[in-house]
């Protein structure tokens, strides 16, 4: 039919409001899905209808600070102002985000409605629904999406909070592959499930290894499906290294058991492709390890007394890292800071108190023979017997999630407290190439920290790097839809600040948009200086510059038309569609209008 016949056909639709909506839709032009306003928005008999199937789980999400904006003196307001520092509160709302928001970028906005999933046959009656009905869908977990991936005003939300169970798996063997895949430790992970609970039943009650994320209250598949790094990664590859088995919901509304010997295409595309593009994963099991023997840190602040000396500073700490560092043992960061003060934070798998030092001492020895340095925070290095790590009680680096009934597995890094709400005025980040710390270029990589620290401090994410990884830990991530670029870097650099606090409806002293949008070209200016001496570097997807243009080749380098076509396959219609997600260049950035 020829496309105009279709446009008058749709001026004369009022009389059949009754048509699905997803065929109304297709006489619109160009296609949008609907919002609250629209004739084709599901009516109140249709959501109740919804409401019924998933059990009463139907919710109307209010904004995080709604009470307040109602009342500022009652006691829901109270409640928020209360508890908005606990990254565990916040993520058991359902309009919470981790972050408030990104100047120029995204505001959190509640969904119109959304399922609080309890199990698989409630996503899929939500897929479905969304599906009939043409409406934006989002998925939330954890909440912590930095992009803002989780939240769209209008949208229907599938929230995976309320799937939480974990179980262990001496033996797994994969649905369908048994013969064919060796038996092998895991863990099956709840998608409502975040790090804190993965860290407590695998490492803390059953002294076993499972690669998570850093932050404990991160969601378990968020991570997973953006790639997903953890202090320890050099030592066992990015997260999505280690799915061996998904259950997902995929847009045809159909629960799919993914594995390496079903839908392994899918699989794959799970494995780093992106949170929100490919379904919603309910379940997730990953490879487990044994636990190394003992973990540790080393840490403090050394500032140089001035410009020239910081510089010494800095390639001097790039050679002892080249030197003593570059080996599947050490991750985490290190700060080079405009006050001209490098600021150690790493951690370690696998050596004694003994060894850790030991690889530090010429550093420390160099540190303290120089009268133009001061040590500002004490330095020193350890490692301690493993299985404590994540225990929460009792460790003076962790707070506890207080809330009465809280679960005792629920507790964050002191480091990551500054993290909770805060509001993004710039953000970038980019994997340095290994190739940087080869004695002839190590001198062009201090100049560019240097150069990049007037302008911004960077943090140098070295567990975020893949260089220098066990030989098994590089084959298995590059099994997976992360740009391999990962592997050839021996760290990512990130490059961001903000300030406060700063929901909508939030009572706070006004922002001065000035100061931070300059604060947000600091950063554009301090990333140009570190992409002079590595101009073809990816990024990573979940940490990464919302306004990057080549998000494509950045995120997943030569990968993108594989996972484009996995797409296509599972997803032909673009139901899950998020900012950057593959397939998005198709939509307009509301996810609301198909382009093209
Ligand atoms: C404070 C903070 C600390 C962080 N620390 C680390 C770290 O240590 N290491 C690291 O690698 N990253 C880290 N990140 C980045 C983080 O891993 C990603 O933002 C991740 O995607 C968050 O997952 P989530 O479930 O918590 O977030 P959400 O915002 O809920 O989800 C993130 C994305 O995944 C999608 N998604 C979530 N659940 C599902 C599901 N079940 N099915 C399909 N799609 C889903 C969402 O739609 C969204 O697009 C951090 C982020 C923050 C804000």
């Amino acid at each position: 039919m020829q496309r105009r016949s279709l446009l008058k056909l749709g001026a004369a639709l009022p009389l059949t409001l009754s048509m699905p909506a997803h065929l109304a839709a297709r006489v619109m032009s160009p296609f949008a899905r609907v919002r609250p306003k629209d004739p084709y928005w599901p009516t109140p008999a249709q959501w109740a209808e919804l409401e019924a199937a998933v059990g009463g789980n139907l919710l109307q999400p209010q904004a995080l600070f709604a009470p307040c904006v109602a009342d500022a003196g009652g006691a829901a307001c109270a409640a928020v102002a209360r508890n908005q520092r606990n990254p565990f509160w916040i993520g058991d709302q359902p309009a919470g985000t981790q972050v408030s928001g990104w100047l120029d970028a995204w505001t959190p906005q509640a969904s119109a409605y959304a399922v609080r999933a309890r199990h698989s046959q409630d996503v899929a009656q939500a897929v479905s629904f969304a599906r009939r009905h043409n409406l934006r869908v989002v998925v939330k977990g954890g909440a912590h999406s930095y992009l803002g991936t989780s939240n769209a005003p209008d949208s229907l939300l599938i929230w995976t909070r309320a799937l939480d169970d974990v179980r262990l798996h001496d033996d797994f063997v994969a649905e369908g592959c048994a013969g064919r895949v060796a038996p092998q430790p895991a863990v099956s992970l709840g998608a409502g499930c975040m790090w804190a609970d993965a860290y407590a039943a695998v490492t803390t009650r059953a002294g076993r290894y499972v690669q998570g994320g850093g932050c404990t209250s991160v969601g378990v598949a968020g991570l997973v499906l953006g790639g997903g790094f953890g202090s320890f990664s050099k030592g066992f590859g990015n997260a999505a290294a280690g799915l061996l088995e998904a259950e997902v919901i995929t847009a045809d509304g159909k629960a799919r058991i993914v594995n390496a010997c079903r839908d392994p295409d899918l699989l794959w595309a799970l494995r780093g492709g992106g949170g929100g593009t490919f379904g919603v994963v309910t379940r997730l099991t990953l490879r487990t390890h044994p636990l190394p023997e003992f973990l540790g840190s080393a840490w403090g602040t050394i500032r140089a007394n001035n410009d020239a000396t910081f510089r010494t500073l800095i390639a001097r700490f790039v050679a002892h890292y080249s030197e003593r560092l570059a080996n599947p043992h050490w991750g985490e960061q290190v700060k080079v800071k405009p006050d001209n003060s490098l600021e150690l934070s790493m951690v370690q798998q696998g050596l004694s108190r003994d060894e850790a030092r030991a690889v530090w001492q010429p550093f420390f020895d160099w540190v303290k023979a120089s009268a133009d340095l001061k040590i500002t925070d004490e330095l020193g290095a350890g490692g301690h017997k493993a299985q404590s790590w994540w225990e929460i009680q009792g460790n003076p680096s962790m707070i506890r999630d207080m809330r009465p009934g809280a679960s005792p597995d629920h507790g964050y890094w002191k480091g990551d407290q500054d993290q909770v709400g805060g509001y993004l005025h710039g953000y970038d980040s980019l994997w340095l190439p290994a190739a940087l710390l080869e004695p002839s270029a190590q001198p062009r990589l201090a100049g560019a920290l240097y150069a990049a620290s007037r302008h911004k401090e960077v943090e140098l994410h070295i567990n975020k790097g893949l260089a220098f990884a066990t030989p098994a830990a590089i084959k298995a991530s590059l099994d997976t839809a992360m740009n391999p670029g990962v592997t050839d870097a021996f760290a990512l650099a990130i490059i961001a600040d903000g300030e406060q606090p700063s929901y909508p409806g939030e009572s706070r002293p006004p922002m001065d948009t000035d100061a931070a949008r300059r604060d947000a070209r600091e950063i554009a200016a301090a990333a140009a200086e570190l992409r002079k001496v590595a101009p073809q570097a990816g990024s990573y997807l979940t940490e990464s510059n919302f306004f990057n243009e080549r998000w494509r080749e950045d995120y997943f380098g030569p990968n993108y038309p594989r996972l484009k076509a996995i797409k296509k396959k599972y997803d032909p219609e673009g139901l899950f569609i998020v900012h950057h997600g593959v397939g998005s260049e198709e939509w307009s950035a509301d996810g609301f209008t198909r382009l093209r």
